[in-house]
């Protein structure tokens, strides 16, 4: 960045909200991917005219800007890979209204998802999409990547939670999208064309997000079982029995042993699967339902099967569960995520395929993840310091996802592409579906200065 630039990006940004410094530039460098890349500076955003200054003045002088909500993205997409500025976007994180009689929350972007939950929860409502960082995400980032998480089975993923935006293009224009209407359809859907676009066309920097009543009653049934091929069956018995359930989650055995090694939970030793289903609705549906998903668990194989007495066992049960990402993260020097989803009659053959891959490569391949809509997040560990381990482990990565387009499947069901999934989005796009793609980011960002080398591969990529 040459000097006229650093000055028109401090006159924009307020000089107290420009931070050039060794430190912030470091704070700022990764995210979960464990991979860095130093910003040339950071600003904070602190409201949406500001945001717009700062975007027209990287437009101008041509600076890369990627904006951030908590860093917590699995596929790089808040790294500053181009240098520039990273936005910070986390300071913007009112929750400006709820609106009960409208069934809408209106928010900031860097409000923590899990504190809208609460706050929806204090007036009644329920705010559905619940990714397993909940407690530390941002809604900006949650609407940039398409969040899903533990609850899609029965309340699907962010963008279905999304009514309107307000937005500033990379050249500085600020524009709304939609508004609180449960239905609305004038105009192309803008609102749902940004959500899941990775931060690349606009930054987001208020939602209007649809909120639900809140559900009378919840159960969670857990089973634990001592093969791999019993817990594809219960999944399979649970979503074929006319049950819908909220969640229907599974991790592995090398799963449940990072998990208990790194929690300490009291989880069974020695079982292959553990399938967690939970059940909300009227308390006389979940009643029955919770029996019925715990008889066709058992039935699979499952043992023991056990309905968690009170809500603070359910909690204990899906803190094991949200605890498998970073458990695993401990478990060798280096790990590679991938999230990749199949139609729900291929889930069986796909962790089959994988163990296959951990078996040919001699990787150890942990798998846990959203069964009941067939995402599985595949955990590919290994030690950089051995010889051909990392080339392994990207081999592994090729194998794992030629299997899953053969099954019809996709290469990412929630996290996004990022720059981790770049080189492969060519083989899962229709070629004529890509290019339309880029015209679309030609027609947001010209001067291609917002998020650049993300979520779409140029030409030469793509070959
Ligand atoms: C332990 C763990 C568990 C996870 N579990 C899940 C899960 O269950 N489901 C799931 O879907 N994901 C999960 N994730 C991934 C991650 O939490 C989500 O992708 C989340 O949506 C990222 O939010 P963030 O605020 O951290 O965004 P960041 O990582 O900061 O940014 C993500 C992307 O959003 C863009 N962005 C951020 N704010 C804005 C904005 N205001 N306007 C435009 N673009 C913006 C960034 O440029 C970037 O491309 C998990 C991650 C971890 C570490």
């Amino acid at each position: 960045m040459d000097k006229a630039a650093r000055e028109a990006l401090a006159r924009a940004a307020g000089p107290a909200n420009l931070d050039a410094s060794k430190a912030g530039r470091e704070a700022y460098s990764y995210d979960a991917t464990g991979h860095r890349h130093p910003p040339e500076a950071v600003v904070r955003a602190v409201d949406t005219e500001q945001v717009a200054r700062v975007l027209a003045a990287c437009t101008a002088h041509r600076v890369p800007l990627v904006p951030r909500g908590a860093g917590s993205g699995l596929t790089g997409g808040a790294l500053a890979v181009a240098g520039g500025v990273v936005l910070d976007m986390a300071g913007l994180s009112r929750i400006v209204e709820i609106r009960p009689a409208d069934q809408v929350a209106v928010v900031e972007p860097g409000v923590v998802t899990a504190d809208l939950q609460a706050a929806a929860e204090v007036r009644g409502m329920f705010y559905p999409p619940d990714p397993a960082s909940v407690g530390f995400c941002t809604v900006g980032g949650n609407l940039a990547e398409n969040a899903g998480g533990l609850r899609a089975v029965k309340y699907g993923v962010t963008r279905d939670y999304v009514l309107g935006i307000t937005a500033v293009l990379p050249d500085g224009r600020v524009f709304t999208t939609g508004g609180a209407n449960l239905k609305s359809v004038v105009g192309y859907d803008l609102t749902r064309l940004l959500v899941g676009s990775e931060g690349t066309l606009a930054v987001i920097t208020r939602a209007v997000l649809r909120l639900l009543p809140l559900p009378e009653a919840k159960a969670t049934v857990s089973a634990f079982f001592g093969r791999l091929d019993g817990a594809a069956d219960g999944v399979r018995a649970v979503m074929a029995s006319g049950i819908r359930p909220v969640a229907c989650e599974f991790m592995d055995g090398p799963s449940l042993r990072a998990v208990e090694s790194y929690a300490g939970l009291g989880l069974p030793e020695g079982a292959a699967a553990m399938i967690l289903v939970e059940m909300d609705g009227p308390p006389e549906v979940v009643e029955r339902q919770a029996g019925q998903a715990a008889r066709l668990l058992a039935e699979a194989g499952g043992e023991p099967v056990h309905r968690a007495a009170d809500r603070a066992e359910a909690e204990r049960l899906w803190k094991a569960r949200r605890a498998a990402g970073p458990a695993l993260f401990g478990m060798a020097p280096a790990k590679l995520n991938e999230d990749v989803a199949v139609p729900l009659g291929s889930l069986a053959a796909m962790v089959e395929r994988i163990h296959q891959v951990a078996e040919r490569r001699g990787l150890d391949i942990p798998v846990f993840g959203h069964a009941g809509d067939g995402n599985l997040h595949v955990n590919i560990l290994f030690d950089p310091a051995r010889e051909g381990a990392e080339h392994q482990a990207h081999q592994a990565v090729s194998d794992i996802f030629a299997g899953v387009l053969k099954m019809g499947g996709t290469l990412s069901g929630e996290h996004g592409v990022g720059t981790a999934k770049l080189g492969y989005v060519g083989a899962e796009l229709d070629p004529v579906a890509l290019g339309l793609m880029r015209g679309i980011k030609q027609v947001f960002d010209p001067a291609g200065i917002l998020n650049p080398h993300k979520s779409l591969p140029g030409p030469e990529v793509a070959a």
